[in-house]
């Protein structure tokens, strides 16, 4: 069955962006006679509300979407993920960090250096990387990185031949579509041990969206083009847990008028704020150029 979700984070406002993605999300599933499910992002507890949580509700039935009840909330799958964890955790993948951002931040700035930038900010330099992979109980009161190097040669011994790669339906920022094929070093020096856990929150977006993109048997992912290079964390994740990898569909940004990236805290162009000024479903379509 082909499936597609939405997975906002109840953290703000879901604004023009988030209403393009849904829509977009919703018209390939009806168009395929498919399905388009909602997930609630709350993995990070700090900042979810609940009151943004029931604002998604309402604001997504405003726009004349639905979707099978009840909702997956990541918060009530927590335990799937730590058991992910203590899975790679088990197989030397990863390892715990205690390094503060300053602490990244200092050690990539060595003068001979330009600090790389990957999918989550600042490449990993690498200081907390054991030669030897730790042993024990996965510790869970510390943040969690993936090896890198290790989960590559990993996959490689998993007898898989085939190249990692991924189908693109929809384009990434320099228009990359097609069948995208990840390079395994620029894994390592561009990507490299991104954090799949944090010390207060547990399991990070990485670890929990691949984890329910395949609970829910999601085949195709629609998102914004700004998540397109974490897609490659994804993509090895996936090989390393044996589970299927979904087409992705990377769609254009909804940019504000200057040219600028709507962000949540962008209130301005909140779907509440269109509504409370008598906007109607359409006009948000015309909006965002649906
Ligand atoms: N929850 C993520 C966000 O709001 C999106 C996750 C995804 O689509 O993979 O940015
Ligand atoms: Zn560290």
């Amino acid at each position: 069955m082909f499936r597609t979700r939405f997975a906002p984070s109840p953290t703000g406002p879901l604004h023009l962006g988030h209403a393009f993605s849904a829509l977009t999300a919703n018209e390939m599933a009806q168009t395929m006679g498919g399905e388009f499910l909602l997930r609630i992002d709350d993995i990070d507890r700090s900042r979810s509300r609940p009151e943004w949580e029931a604002q998604i509700y309402d604001d997504l039935n405003w726009l004349g979407l639905s979707w099978p009840l009840p909702a997956r909330r990541q918060s009530d799958h927590l335990a799937a993920y730590t058991r992910t964890l203590n899975l790679l955790w088990d197989r030397g993948l990863l390892y715990p960090c205690t390094c503060s951002r300053r602490d990244i931040a200092e050690a990539v700035s060595a003068p001979q250096e330009s600090p790389r930038v990957g999918p989550d900010g600042m490449v990993y330099p690498g200081t907390c990387r054991p030669e030897i992979p730790p042993k024990g109980k996965v510790p869970l009161d510390t943040a969690l990185r993936l090896n890198m190097r290790r989960a590559l040669a990993a996959v490689s011994t998993l007898g898989c031949l085939e190249p990692l790669s991924f189908k693109e339906t929809g384009a990434g920022p320099a228009s990359e579509t097609g069948l995208i094929t990840l390079d395994p070093d620029a894994l390592v020096h561009d990507v490299g041990d991104v954090v799949l856990a944090r010390r207060e929150m547990g399991a990070s977006y990485h670890l929990s969206v691949v984890v329910d993109d395949a609970a829910q048997e999601i085949t195709h992912v629609v998102r914004g083009q700004d998540l397109f290079a974490a897609t490659a964390i994804h993509i090895v994740l996936q090989r390393l847990l044996d589970l299927p990898t979904p087409v992705y569909h990377h769609h254009r940004l909804i940019r504000d008028e200057n040219g600028k990236r709507l962000a949540k805290r962008d209130d301005a162009r909140a779907l509440a704020t269109y509504r409370a000024e008598g906007k109607s479903p359409e006009d948000i379509r015309h909006l965002v150029g649906l």
